[in-house]
């Protein structure tokens, strides 16, 4: 799963995507310097695991990872081709959440592409972009459809209806993710047209190192902005947590956040906050070799949950034995949560939860 940090040029998206993945992509005080679209994957943070590896006392640990891609390119015009044109929107396309970097910083030596620092504007400038890039995508599409619709084809006669909605919220320059399906087949529907401004977003409000804990007048503006639209809205110095990654010892680090009034960095909180929004969860493997979490969708099967381990665990599911977290903790191990009769086997139908420590048992 993969999340991209959208913005315009300059707000800060490489910065933070260094931050976040201490990849080397440039980050310079030029537009455009990130031109490749970066991948980097980050560990997601959680206290759970290292409960765990407490307990176990494994030989390695495996943390949760997202995918993050730095997208490069978003310019004013940049659906009709201006500045590295059409290159990124295929990067957005095969992201699965939308991560909006606005500027909500000033500083006179970093330039402003459009000349001052307007996060209402910013954020306009890019959702439009967006807009009429799923524009360009629904008119094709409609083309196809209406044809055969008029034939009397029923599943183009519902396609087309639902991306005529599509098409009148994107002309009133709203995005498709306002957009409700009304049923299962919309559902699907929206799912595989792949429209860039359907996916989930959040935004973060990149500030100065002053403004990390309280946010500041252009944040407050922000947050009026989208309040109908259901997102969050994360606070970040992107500048002062490149500082802090910067240092050596976690104790420097440590100092440094309480500095300013932070007890985790701010991108420890963007990246579980991301995870969320992919609408991941995380199970636990805890074994003597490794502890380790693992990735899957809210919802997801036992068996399903299993295939994440290996396609065969899938295929060759018999059952697993679950423990739930907090009953691994309180106890401190499994052999105690066996004693007290806590440990429960689930079949094919159990729908995993977030943070059960789970062992599967299958055919091979
Ligand atoms: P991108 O074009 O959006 O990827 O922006 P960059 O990450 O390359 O950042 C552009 C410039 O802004 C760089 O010189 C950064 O050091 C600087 N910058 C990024 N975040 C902050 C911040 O929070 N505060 C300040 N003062 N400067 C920042």
């Amino acid at each position: 799963m993969k999340a991209g940090i959208v913005g315009l040029p300059n707000v800060g998206k490489s910065t933070l995507f260094n931050c976040l993945s201490n990849a080397k992509a440039q980050s310079a005080n030029f537009p455009f310097c990130t031109i490749e679209p970066n991948i980097g994957v980050v560990n997601v943070p959680d206290p759970r695991i290292n409960k765990l590896e407490e307990l176990v006392k494994p030989e390695r640990v495996q943390m949760a990872t997202v995918d993050i891609v730095d997208i490069a390119g978003l310019v004013k015009g940049a659906s009709k081709g201006e500045g590295l044109g059409n290159q990124f929107l295929g990067n957005i396309r095969e992201c699965n959440a939308i991560i909006h970097v606005l500027r909500c910083f000033d500083n006179d030596n970093i330039v402003h592409v459009d000349g001052s620092v307007d996060p209402i504007r910013d954020k306009e400038t890019i959702d439009i972009e967006l807009q009429l890039k799923d524009l360009e995508t629904v008119e094709k599409r409609l083309e196809k459809t209406k044809k055969a619709a008029k034939t009397g084809n029923k599943e183009a006669q519902v396609e087309t209806a639902l991306l005529e909605r599509i098409r009148e919220a994107l002309l009133q320059a709203k995005s498709a993710r306002t957009v409700v399906a009304q049923n299962q087949d919309e559902e699907a529907l929206l799912e595989d047209f792949q429209l860039i401004t359907a996916k989930p977003v959040l935004y973060v409000c990149n500030v100065n190192e002053e403004s990390a804990v309280n946010g500041n007048e252009y944040v407050e503006k922000v947050k009026e902005l989208v309040k109908d639209e259901n997102a969050e809205v994360i606070i970040l110095s992107v500048g002062a947590e490149a500082d802090i990654t910067e240092l050596e010892s976690y104790e420097e680090r440590q100092i440094f956040l309480e500095d300013m009034g932070l007890t985790e960095p701010g991108s420890a909180v963007l990246i579980r906050a991301a995870y969320k929004l992919l609408n991941l969860q995380t199970y636990f493997t805890a074994g003597v070799k490794e502890v380790r979490a693992w990735t899957i969708k809210v919802g997801d099967s036992a068996p399903k949950a299993a295939g994440v381990i290996h396609s065969d665990f899938e295929k060759g599911f018999i059952r697993a034995e679950v423990i739930a977290y907090n009953d691994y903790v309180s106890f401190g191990s499994e052999a105690k949560v066996k004693e007290a009769g806590k440990l429960r086997v689930e079949g094919k139908e159990y729908i995993v939860k977030d943070g059960d420590v789970m062992h599967f048992r299958f055919n091979v």
